[in-house]
């Protein structure tokens, strides 16, 4: 399915590498795609068409981010070496039906976004800025399209390697360091030892703090990358509504293959139980809507954000049947009550817990 999707990468990641140099010059795709000056708001919106850009544009758009943050100048970053890193990193992401380089340029576009949008640059440091949107781009590195469940339990190379503590995040952030470690790659290989050491120490907080299933300590930063993570159904419907098919794509090919091997079966993976619906609403409802709510607590200018992501949950149109039979329910009871109610914390019917869904 996820093959005739929106995802589907053309050519070989050699040739990509070809039409990602021979565009050095951002020039032709910000002419050819219309690009404005006010890029930053354009490229940091949550409505931002994300199926539109080839996989060489959109290495182009993350070179974009990372000179409109300043972060050229400010930590000597030679363009060139910001360029092997992007390739290295599109290199190592899988062509499987979520965990993409797509995904990873929809998390750090989210991340970029949230960064102007709560006006992070006068209030955090640009060093935490830089750990925040490169987390974000080696957050799902090499990412095998098995979750960490499948990864314990089929006892995976990964697992043995990482003693069944977050096997796939320690593996992302370990892949990324590796591109680092090449000085050809490393676009800290201008900073002193303190502050490469700050940086990493940084990466791997954020890059294992996206294993939602695990409690890991709540700061701004660990937030900030989790919600990006899952904020998909905080896009408008035609950009969330592909990813919703791919994710799901990704989670029957893991079920299939856990039948198969006669492993324990992941219940929200199971093709002949999950619907489209049934796979949202405990996710928005435990996962997704406290995250926003406690981003929203630090930064009450997102409360636009936030309900404008829940109102747009969507997803397709039973969930939307369902929100609206809930708003009714919810306004009688209001009626009836004769108060208050917070129908945001009314996600719908199943109320069964989901694991992570999206790490
Ligand atoms: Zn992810």
């Amino acid at each position: 399915m996820w093959e005739q999707g929106p995802s589907k990468q053309k050519g070989g990641k050699n040739n990509i590498f070809c039409s990602f140099w021979i565009s050095k010059t951002f020039t032709f795709f910000l002419f050819n795609k219309r690009i404005s000056h006010s890029h930053d708001r354009w490229l940091g919106s949550s409505l931002f068409q994300l199926w539109q850009w080839e996989d060489a544009e959109i290495m182009v758009l993350l070179q974009v981010m990372y000179t409109d943050l300043d972060f050229i100048p400010t930590f000597n970053i030679e363009p060139e070496v910001l360029q092997q890193f992007l390739f290295e990193i599109y290199r190592r992401y899988n062509n499987i039906p979520f965990h993409n380089f797509k995904h990873c340029f929809c998390v750090t576009q989210m991340m970029y976004g949230l960064i102007w949008l709560t006006d992070l640059r006068s209030k955090m440091d640009s060093i935490d800025l830089l750990i925040m949107l490169t987390s974000a781009v080696c957050h799902d590195l090499d990412h095998t399209g098995y979750n960490n469940a499948y990864q314990i339990n089929a006892r995976t190379e990964l697992a043995l390697r990482y003693n069944d503590i977050s096997p796939l995040e320690n593996h992302h952030c370990a892949v990324a360091f590796e591109i680092l470690e090449r000085t050809e790659s490393n676009i800290f290989r201008n900073l002193s030892m303190d502050q490469y050491k700050r940086i990493r120490e940084g990466i791997i907080k954020c890059i294992l703090a996206t294993d939602m299933s695990r409690h890991n300590e709540s700061t701004l930063m660990t937030i900030l990358i989790k919600v990006s993570d899952i904020s998909n159904e905080a896009r408008p419907m035609e950009v969330a509504e592909p990813w919703l098919d791919c994710l799901l794509q990704e989670f029957f090919n893991q079920s299939d293959v856990e039948k198969l091997e006669g492993l324990p079966v992941t219940p929200f993976m199971d093709r002949d139980k999950v619907t489209k619906p049934s796979s949202q609403t405990g996710f928005i409802r435990f996962v997704l809507l406290p995250l926003f709510i406690e981003l929203a607590n630090l930064f009450p200018c997102l409360e636009v954000f936030k309900l404008k992501g829940w109102r747009k949950c969507t997803v397709c149109p039973s969930l939307k049947q369902q929100n609206r039979a809930q708003s009714e329910n919810a306004a009688k009871s209001k009626e009836a009550a004769g108060g208050r109610q917070d129908s945001q914390t009314d996600a719908g019917p199943d109320t069964s817990k989901p694991e992570s869904q999206s790490t």
